[in-house]
């Protein structure tokens, strides 16, 4: 068992299952993970993913992929490839265990008129608005205390079981228009749950479905088809989210009156996350509307914007070992997720130096022309990652930020008349620099180096508190680099004013692009996917729009952990 697993045998799902093993309920364990593809996994999916194949493998039992797929007009063959190469990418196998809703068609159909024969199903012709009417909704009383007065029956409810068969069959064969006509199961109007009051099974949708076609016009509903397709695959723990809960009794209504294998239905906690929105519905808005760049847009909370951005599979499964399973929801904090990626990164990531904002620094008493090569190691951390050379010269740039013409208090960098360390090369003296006298822009900083310093083992006791890091103009390579903020600034963006939307919450400045970045030479060569460290700048992603010559970088996370910072606090 992995670390993560182990964790795992403490939850109260795995404590249901074991409980199921020992009472003989099931002999072996059968879960499944049931995407709709009607948009891709966000990292909430990943949850779900983790604890459904987790709980399977932990009992030696298998968890299959299903598309829960019975809405036509949002779904698509897209969106199943999205999720099967998401779900590998976070190193899961269903093997040939992929299973669709919408081959099941026939079965439910099946099934639903044997519900009808048992006279627990009918065809009613009320509308949609009628039907929710009919059924009633949640009032506060004069006490304010909320309570479900019954709802009311509909005229159309005790037809015939012939004649609900005779419907149901012309329902199917498209004599009667979208809407007109639903299957309802016949359960109990005055029920306090409202999901007990006669839930619609089958609509009318003349809308092409992606995988059947135009084969059918008549729809299951979610609620039937999930507990049913569940059954149909043996599923022996159908674990969900919070939200089902109150479809629970519905689900096991179904699972009795149609006499099929009998699932259990086990929800959990649903993972919310601050500073991001986690519902494919809202997803989509973002994707639609243009705010984002598409799905894997590195500023999106999916799986692939996670992996465009830098995140690892190990990183994202530490960061979900760490939430645990819980049967409340709560709020969990971005910067535990960025703390994760951050110390996953921290063993792996290659260091390289990079200048974001260049400013170029000369070096007047270096002999003109000369071209130095100095060795850096590639990982502290990690000593195996061994060395490597970097060039340098007497032109570099170094960032803007690590000069000030007037030093504010306890700054360490250059300003004229200090001293710094060069990472991996001299110590140098600030000696002036030049202003354009028409903007009063520094576009230059003159210094002078000491030759003695050479890769910081020179023999000196000088106190230089400083060390910058910096780019050889020679051999320097150009990077755009892409700077991320949250996409919402407050912890819950689902919180706004009346009237309004979550979009407004979005935030202004969530992406900077800096086009003039300089990069050391050893970057020339690098892969799209892969992560470096830039030193004192945060960890970096080369992005898919790199094309030769043009390197585009994205940020996964600064370097500053202040996750760290709020665990020592205890906060
Ligand atoms: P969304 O609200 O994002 O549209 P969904 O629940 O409608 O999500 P499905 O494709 O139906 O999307 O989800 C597949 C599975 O993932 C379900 O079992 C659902 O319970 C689970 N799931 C979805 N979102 C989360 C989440 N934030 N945390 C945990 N599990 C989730
Ligand atoms: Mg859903």
């Amino acid at each position: 068992m992995s670390e993560n697993e182990e964790k795992m045998a403490g939850d109260f799902i795995h404590e249901a299952v074991a409980q199921d093993l020992a009472d003989g309920k099931v002999k072996s364990v059968r879960t499944r993970f049931p995407p709709e593809p009607n948009g891709w996994l966000h990292i909430g999916h990943a949850k779900a993913i983790y604890v459904d194949f987790g709980i399977a493998k932990s009992f030696g039992g298998q968890c299959n992929l299903r598309f829960d797929d019975t809405n036509p007009e949002k779904e698509d063959m897209s969106y199943v490839e999205a999720i099967k190469r998401d779900v590998k990418w976070l190193g899961y196998d269903w093997e040939d265990r992929e299973f669709y809703a919408s081959d099941y068609y026939e079965r439910l159909y099946v099934l639903a008129r044997s519900l009808i024969r048992k006279g627990l199903a009918y065809i009613d012709d009320l509308n949609e608005e009628q039907i929710k009417e009919y059924r009633g909704t949640n009032v506060p009383d004069k006490n304010n205390i909320t309570y479900t007065p019954p709802g009311k029956n509909s005229p159309f409810r005790d037809r015939s079981i012939e004649e609900n068969l005779d419907l149901f069959t012309r329902m199917r064969s498209g004599e009667f228009a979208d809407g007109t006509k639903t299957l309802r199961a016949k359960i109990d109007m005055a029920h306090p749950n409202l999901n007990m009051r006669d839930p619609v099974m089958y609509r009318i949708r003349r809308e092409p479905h992606y995988r059947t076609g135009t084969a059918w016009c008549i729809y299951p509903m979610y609620d039937f088809q999930h507990p049913i397709s569940d059954a149909i695959e043996g599923v022996t723990h159908s674990l969900c989210s919070l939200e089902y809960e109150i479809h629970r009794p519905l689900y096991e209504w179904f699972i009795n009156n149609c006499e099929v294998f009998p699932s259990r239905q086990i929800e959990f906690a649903r993972l919310n996350i601050t500073n991001t929105v986690l519902s494919k519905r809202l997803l989509i808005q973002l994707v639609r509307e243009g705010r984002v760049t598409g799905w894997d847009d590195p500023r999106m909370p999916t799986i692939a914007g996670l992996r465009r951005r830098g995140y690892s599979p190990e990183a994202i499964h530490d960061f979900l070992g760490r939430i645990g399973i819980a049967k409340t929801d709560s709020l969990v904090d971005i910067q535990l997720l960025e703390h994760c990626v951050r110390e996953d990164l921290n063993k792996k990531a290659p260091r390289y130096m990079a200048v974001l904002r260049p400013l170029k620094l000369i070096i007047d008493n270096w002999p003109k022309g000369k071209v130095e090569t100095l060795g850096a190691v590639n990982n502290p951390e990690n000593p195996a990652a061994g060395s490597r050379d970097i060039l340098f010269g007497g032109t570099l740039y170094i960032e803007k930020d690590d000069f000030r013409e007037v030093p504010p208090p306890k700054y360490f960098r250059l300003f004229p008349g200090n001293q710094v360390r060069l990472r991996y090369g001299y110590i140098v003296t600030c000696t002036g620099f030049d202003k354009d006298p028409s903007t009063g822009e520094v576009m230059a900083v003159h210094c002078a180096y000491d030759p003695e310093t050479k890769g910081g083992d020179a023999p000196d006791n000088r106190k230089v508190k400083g060390t910058i890091h910096w780019v050889a103009a020679d051999g320097a390579v150009p990077i755009e680099a892409r700077l991320y903020n949250y996409l919402f600034p407050m912890d819950r963006p689902m919180e706004f004013a009346h009237g309004g939307s979550f979009l407004d919450n979005l935030s202004e400045n969530s992406l900077e692009v800096l086009n003039g970045a300089w990069g050391e030479t050893a970057l020339v060569s690098i892969e799209s996917g892969k992560v470096v460290q830039f030193e004192r700048l945060g960890y970096f992603c080369v992005d898919p729009d790199s094309a030769p010559g043009r390197l585009v970088f994205n940020r996964t996370v600064g370097l500053r952990d202040t996750w760290a910072k709020i665990e020592k606090k205890g906060g």
